[in-house]
């Protein structure tokens, strides 16, 4: 390569979204045709010296060498992300490709320390490409090299995060929408990193979901709150049924269903007090392998919700096949509705929906009363949103649970 060192290189990796979606709906004939019509068009697109591989899974790799302008980069990327553009033909049917592409440049002077070093640096923007949503392109550079870096750290002090007891279980109470008392609770994880400000989960749960350290730490979640349970059980409060957020990767790890019922054991808690939230995306990428697991839980009286509803792309006939008892409406909805037609609508028909399939409802991120008048509630729905609480400390949390609290929370 040195010998072209006058010129710009690139390594952009392309990852497809939905394709196990592609996969399921139409069989895998069908997604080995879309491997094939893309891998087509992404050659016709670049030159004869450039290179395009199928990196395996959803995946391709292109590099491509001796371009004289970063411009001619930018144009052939847009140009590689059009052949998402037209559908692809299957049969009777025909169905739209989408994809992330992540992209590492190397400038005329910047020669490449590594193959590998640029291979994570395509990597890192194709991540970025992934979190920002479907169909984008993110250019690895400076910025982007600090936040990696940034997370690398953070990757490495969250696998440390439970030895050195920097975890701590918050809880937002949930509200019955009729008789306007607690009807329930969600445990929401809080870390403060020593040395740090506290950091959002919204920011270090992907972290730890990549690293895997996901795994340790949602034992340590359950666990947690299987101890306060039985804290205040044995403190003579009022017991509700605690919802714990469960990742994706946990459910992925075959020890995941003996260790939730193992920790139920020890803590002599009843399975009907958990509920176990899962957000509606999760469900749908990984529905076939996780449904006998969740099912298992079911059995023993876990409920499962689906958290976030209405945001992803479910199907129904899978959340009838699913043991699922609760839809959680997503707080864009519910917060939407008393302004946007639209929203309203859609709030409208997965409130219906649910009570129609018998399951219930929370509304979550309720934060005015407005929010909950433009929402058409049955007896048995719950509300959860700062216009109750926000989430509290298991301390501040405990007066919720007192007996004499327990009829008047709210007013
Ligand atoms: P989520 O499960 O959808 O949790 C609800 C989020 O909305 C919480 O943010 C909560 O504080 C916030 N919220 C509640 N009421 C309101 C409201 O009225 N208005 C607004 N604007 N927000 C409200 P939080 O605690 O920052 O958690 C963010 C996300 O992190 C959660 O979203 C969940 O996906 C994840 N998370 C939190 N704890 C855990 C955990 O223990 N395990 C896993 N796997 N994920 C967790
Ligand atoms: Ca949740
Ligand atoms: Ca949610």
């Amino acid at each position: 390569t040195s010998a072209r060192n006058n010129n710009f290189l690139a390594l952009i990796i392309i990852d497809l979204d939905e394709f196990k979606l592609i996969n399921e709906t139409y069989g895998h004939a069908a997604g080995d045709t879309l491997l094939k019509e893309l891998s087509r068009r992404l050659s016709t697109q670049v030159r004869k010296s450039d290179i395009v591989a199928r990196l395996g899974g959803d995946e391709f790799g292109v590099i491509i060498n001796g371009y004289k302008q970063e411009t001619d980069i930018h144009i052939l990327t847009n140009k590689l992300m059009g052949v998402f553009d037209r559908p692809i033909d299957y049969g009777a049917e025909s169905f739209h490709g989408k994809g992330c592409l992540g992209v590492a440049l190397l400038g005329p002077e910047e020669l490449p320390r590594d193959a590998a070093a640029l291979l994570r640096a395509a990597d890192g923007a194709l991540y970025r490409a992934k979190h920002k949503g479907k169909n984008t392109i993110v250019y690895y550079d400076q910025r982007l090299g600090e936040t990696l870096q940034q997370s690398a750290s953070m990757e490495n002090a969250l696998n440390k995060a439970v030895e050195n007891n920097e975890l701590e279980l918050y809880y937002q109470p949930k509200i019955n929408s009729e008789t306007l008392t607690l009807s329930g609770a969600e445990a929401l994880l809080r870390w403060k990193w020593t040395g740090h400000e506290q950091v959002s989960p919204a920011i270090f749960i992907p972290i730890a979901e990549r690293s895997l350290s996901i795994i340790e730490i949602g034992q340590w979640v359950l666990e947690e709150a299987c101890r306060k349970m039985d804290y205040w059980k044995k403190k003579g409060l009022n017991l509700v049924p605690i919802a714990i957020n469960v990742s994706p990767i946990q459910l992925q790890s075959s020890t995941f269903i003996r260790r939730v019922i193992e920790t139920l054991d020890q803590y002599d808690i009843d399975p009907k007090l958990i509920e176990l939230e899962i957000t509606e995306s999760t469900l749908m990428e990984h529905v076939e392998h996780i449904s006998d697991r969740m099912n298992k839980l079911a059995s023993i009286g876990c409920k499962w919700v689906i958290d976030d509803f209405g945001i992803g792309h479910s199907s129904l006939s899978r959340i009838a096949d699913l043991p699922i008892s609760k839809i959680k409406v997503d707080q864009s909805f519910v917060q939407m509705a008393p302004t946007s037609p639209a929203d309203k609508k859609i709030c409208s028909i997965i409130v219906l929906l649910a009570h129609e399939l018998n399951l219930e409802l929370v509304a979550e991120g309720v934060e005015t009363l407005s929010h909950i008048n433009a929402l058409t509630l049955l007896p048995q729905d719950e509300l959860q949103g700062f216009y109750f609480s926000k989430p509290l400390t298991s301390t501040d949390f405990e007066v919720w649970l007192q007996p004499e609290q327990f009829s008047q929370c709210v007013d």
